[in-house]
């Protein structure tokens, strides 16, 4: 099936061709059809799939003849749970709005950074893409009005509800027009994601992509038992002996997230930076963007990053610690092994994480390659 066949305009293909979208992904031969005829959909879908140019593009083809909207009013509403899925969504919507034939404007908007900037540059925004705390907050300025959005698109909606979103959700909802098209796109079915679905969508189009179990089979995955005080030697052993140039480490607290990029600094890894928690929304955003584009060799992250976010041909993930959920620990290797790009993913165990890891690899339904350290030289790393 060609992009073409799916009702995508010549402006676009045109653009999907330079960022190397040759054919539709799955999850778009079924969801741009059904898009673009106006109807609801439910995707459950994980990011990687390609789900999020799976409602971008249609949404700026049915964008076309809009009137131009007053200040402030907005078309479409996207809402997602973090600031740097908010970004990443708001990019995809900027690459392919400027190949529309019509003036395009997406903006992103969440919280940790000024708002004030945020207010003053609502005007003449088609596509808000917003976390919803951000967004209750321009609403009570008066920054932003939602009673001309047409289409609304929740994005990674269990992430949102798992983050406690669900009151400011129920807000937003009770402020939009009763006609309009909903998008819930989520990676689970849960049972709270299945109560917004029965309220909010009439009829919708169902499509169901891959979990991510079955993604699981494109990373290689290999674990190394080694006591903790062995892990920082072992970690620079794999940067330096599989020439690693893009990798990223979890750890489990931003404490341990900052210790271990000290003693890599000092033991001469120098290209490495943290992003957790603590860091400001400027920092996490610079970071993130060098680490994407190749400029940074090692980024070290708490769960923070584990979701939602993706990084194109991310080859090496690494867990310095285990997460403490299986879910997250499939989350987090997801990193690698992307559509169809093979990745690596290295687990360290130490004597105490050696039960827990063998219930993530039942929950997995997969065996890792165990490795014990000791097999290994670590003088002088
Ligand atoms: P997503 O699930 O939306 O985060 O997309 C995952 C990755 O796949 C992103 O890097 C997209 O740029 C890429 N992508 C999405 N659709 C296609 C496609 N049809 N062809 C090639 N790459 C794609």
């Amino acid at each position: 099936m060609s992009f073409t066949s799916l009702g995508i305009s010549p402006s676009l293909i045109k653009a999907l061709a330079e960022q190397n979208y040759t054919q539709p992904y799955p999850i778009q031969e079924k969801a741009i059809p059904a898009i673009l005829e106006r109807k609801d959909v439910l995707g459950i879908a994980k990011t990687g799939s390609g789900k999020t140019a799976s409602y971008v593009l249609p949404i700026l083809m049915n964008l076309e003849g809009h009137s131009k909207n007053k200040n402030r009013h907005i078309n479409v509403l996207v809402m997602v749970p973090t600031r740097e899925l908010a970004a990443q969504v708001n990019e995809v919507f900027q690459i392919f709005g400027i190949a529309m034939p019509f003036p395009v404007k997406s903006k992103a908007v969440f919280g940790g950074v000024s708002i004030n900037p945020q207010m003053k540059s609502m005007n003449n925004i088609n596509i808000l893409v917003a976390t919803p705390g951000r967004l209750i907050d321009l609403i009570e300025s008066n920054a932003v009005h939602l009673s001309e959005v047409d289409t609304l698109v929740l994005d990674e909606a269990d992430k949102m509800l798992n983050l406690g979103f669900k009151e400011e959700m129920n807000r937003i909802f009770s402020l939009l027009p009763q006609k309009r098209q909903n998008l819930l796109f989520s990676a689970t079915l849960s049972k709270n994601v299945n109560n917004i679905n029965q309220i909010l969508l009439r009829d919708p189009v169902v499509i169901k992509i891959e979990s991510d179990i079955d993604n699981i089979d494109l990373i290689n995955q290999s674990a190394y038992f080694v006591p903790d005080e062995k892990k920082g030697p072992l970690l620079r052993y794999l940067i330096k002996t599989k020439e690693l140039k893009q990798v990223l480490v979890f750890t489990s607290s931003v404490y341990k997230a900052n210790n271990v990029i000290d003693k890599l600094r000092k033991n001469g890894v120098e290209n490495c930076l943290a992003i957790h928690g603590k860091k400001s929304q400027g920092a996490r955003t610079e970071t993130l963007h060098k680490f994407k584009t190749g400029k940074l060799q090692v980024l070290v992250a708490t769960d923070l990053l584990s979701r939602g976010i993706d990084i194109e041909f991310l080859p090496f993930v690494i867990n310095y610690e285990l997460p403490r959920s299986p879910k997250d620990y499939i989350h987090r290797i997801g990193r690698t092994g992307r559509a169809e790009s093979p990745g690596e993913a290295v687990s360290f165990i130490t004597p105490e994480d050696k039960h827990h890891f063998k219930v993530i690899q039942k929950k997995m339904g997969k065996w890792v390659t165990m490795i014990n350290s000791d097999s290994i030289n670590l003088h002088g790393y």
